[in-house]
C-alpha cells in the first residue's frame, strides 16, 4: 500500500492525482432526466430492420478504417459544406481528446468560457495542457472582453465554446464568437452537440473561416449508446488532427448501426421536434413553480435554481421520489443551488415536475 503509493506520487503528475474521474451516477429503477439522452426508443419496424442490416457484420475483420459509407451519410444529413473535410470520433468526447492531443506541447494553453462542458478542462489536463477558463457573465452570456483580455495574455492553441453551452443551455452570442475567431491565434471549437434542439450553426461558416472546426455528435439526436461524433474543418488542420486517431476507432457495429439510423434521419428529426416542444411546456410549468429562477435554453435540458442553500435537498429529495437529474450545485460558485434537467417524456416530465412542486 505504501510503496504503491510512493510509485503513484513519483510517476503520476500532482495535476492528474488531484483530478477525479467523470462521474457518471447509477440510474436502475429511476426516472432518467441527468445526461441528455432522447427519451424515445426505437419503433418495433426499425428495431427490425436493423437486425437484419447487422446480420451482414464481418466481425471476423477490422472496420473500415476510414469509415466511409457512414461519413459520407452523416456528411449528407448534417449538412458540412463541401469545402471542410471531416473525421468521425468514437463520440465527440474522442475527438475533444483528439484535438487537445493534436496541439500538447509543453506551454500550450487551451481555453474557454466556464461554466462549460467539463471535458475540456478534464482532457487539457490530462493531456498536460494549461486550461484557462473565462467566468461567463451573471446571466451566462459570453464576456466577450474578458475572453479577448484572455486570448490575448494566454495565445490559446484552442477555444473551446460550446454552442448552446453545457451546462447553462444557452446560444452564445454570434458576433462575439466571430470577433474570437477573428482574435484567436490557434484554433476555435464550436462544439454544437445540441444543434437539433438549436436554430444556429457555424457549419456554413466553415466556407469562410480557416481557424474554425465545428464538433457535432449524434449523441443527443438519439444515438447515445451507439457512440459516433464528427469534427469539420478545414483539410490542413484535420490532416494532423487525423495523425492521433487510432486507426478502428469506430467499430464496424457502429458504423452499420450510424448508417442505418441516419437512412431514417426523418424518424430522428420528429422526435427532436416532440423534444423542442416538451421544453416549452417543461419550461412554461417551471416558470410558474414559486421560488425558481428558470435560464432559457437552445438545447434539450433547462437549467433552474432553487431557493439559497436547498439545491442538494431537492436533488436528494428528486431521487428519493424515483427521479434522477443533474446537481450542478458545488461544481461552481455562479452554479450554487442550480440543477438541471433533461427534456423527457410528458409523463416523465410531469412526474419530475409533481415532484418538484412538493419539494419546493
Ligand atoms: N459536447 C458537449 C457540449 C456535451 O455536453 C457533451 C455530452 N455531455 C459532449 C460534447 C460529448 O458527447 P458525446 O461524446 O456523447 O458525443
Amino acid at each position: 500500500m505504501t510503496s504503491s503509493t510512493h510509485r503513484i506520487n513519483r510517476f503520476i503528475r500532482a495535476q492528474l492525482r488531484a483530478l477525479q474521474a467523470y462521474p457518471v451516477p447509477p440510474a436502475a429503477d429511476l426516472i432518467k432526466l441527468d445526461a441528455m439522452e432522447n427519451p424515445y426508443s426505437w419503433p418495433e419496424w426499425l428495431v427490425n430492420d436493423w437486425l437484419i442490416t447487422l446480420r451482414g457484420a464481418a466481425l471476423n475483420r477490422y472496420p473500415d478504417p476510414a469509415a466511409r459509407a457512414l461519413k459520407s451519410r452523416m456528411r449528407g444529413v448534417l449538412g458540412v459544406p463541401e469545402a471542410a473535410d471531416v473525421i468521425l470520433g468514437n463520440g465527440s468526447d474522442e475527438l475533444i481528446q483528439m484535438i487537445i492531443q493534436t496541439v500538447a506541447a509543453p506551454g500550450h494553453v487551451i481555453l474557454a468560457p466556464e461554466p462549460t462542458f467539463v471535458m475540456y478542462r478534464q482532457i487539457a489536463v490530462v493531456t498536460g495542457l494549461d486550461f484557462q477558463g473565462v467566468p461567463l457573465r451573471e446571466d451566462f452570456a459570453l464576456d466577450t472582453d474578458a475572453m479577448l483580455d484572455a486570448i490575448t495574455t494566454h495565445q490559446p492553441a484552442v477555444v473551446f465554446l460550446a454552442y448552446p453551452n453545457n451546462p447553462t443551455g444557452n446560444l452564445f452570442d454570434r458576433e462575439a464568437i466571430e470577433t474570437i475567431l477573428a482574435c484567436a491565434p490557434g484554433l476555435v471549437v464550436v462544439d454544437e452537440a445540441y444543434a437539433p434542439f438549436a436554430d444556429d450553426s457555424f457549419l456554413p461558416d466553415l466556407e469562410s473561416s480557416d481557424n474554425l472546426l465545428v464538433l457535432r455528435t449524434l449523441s443527443k439526436l438519439g444515438l447515445a449508446g451507439v457512440r459516433l461524433g464528427l469534427l469539420a474543418g478545414a483539410g490542413a488542420w484535420l490532416a494532423e488532427i487525423e495523425k492521433t486517431r487510432l486507426p478502428y476507432n469506430i467499430s464496424s457495429i457502429d458504423q452499420l448501426t450510424g448508417e442505418f439510423a441516419l437512412r431514417h434521419y426523418a424518424v430522428f428529426e420528429e422526435q427532436a421536434k416532440t423534444i423542442r416542444h416538451q421544453r416549452g411546456e417543461l419550461l412554461g410549468r417551471l416558470q410558474a413553480l414559486p421560488g425558481l429562477t428558470v435560464y432559457p435554453s437552445a438545447a434539450n435540458f433547462i437549467l433552474f435554481r432553487v431557493p439559497p442553500g436547498r439545491g442538494g435537498a431537492v436533488f436528494e429529495g428528486l431521487k428519493s421520489n424515483g427521479i434522477l437529474i443533474k446537481n450542478l450545485a458545488g461544481s461552481a460558485p455562479v452554479l450554487a443551488d442550480c440543477l438541471r434537467v433533461t427534456v423527457g417524456k410528458p409523463e416523465e416530465n410531469a412526474a419530475f415536475v409533481a415532484a418538484l412542486a412538493s419539494l419546493l
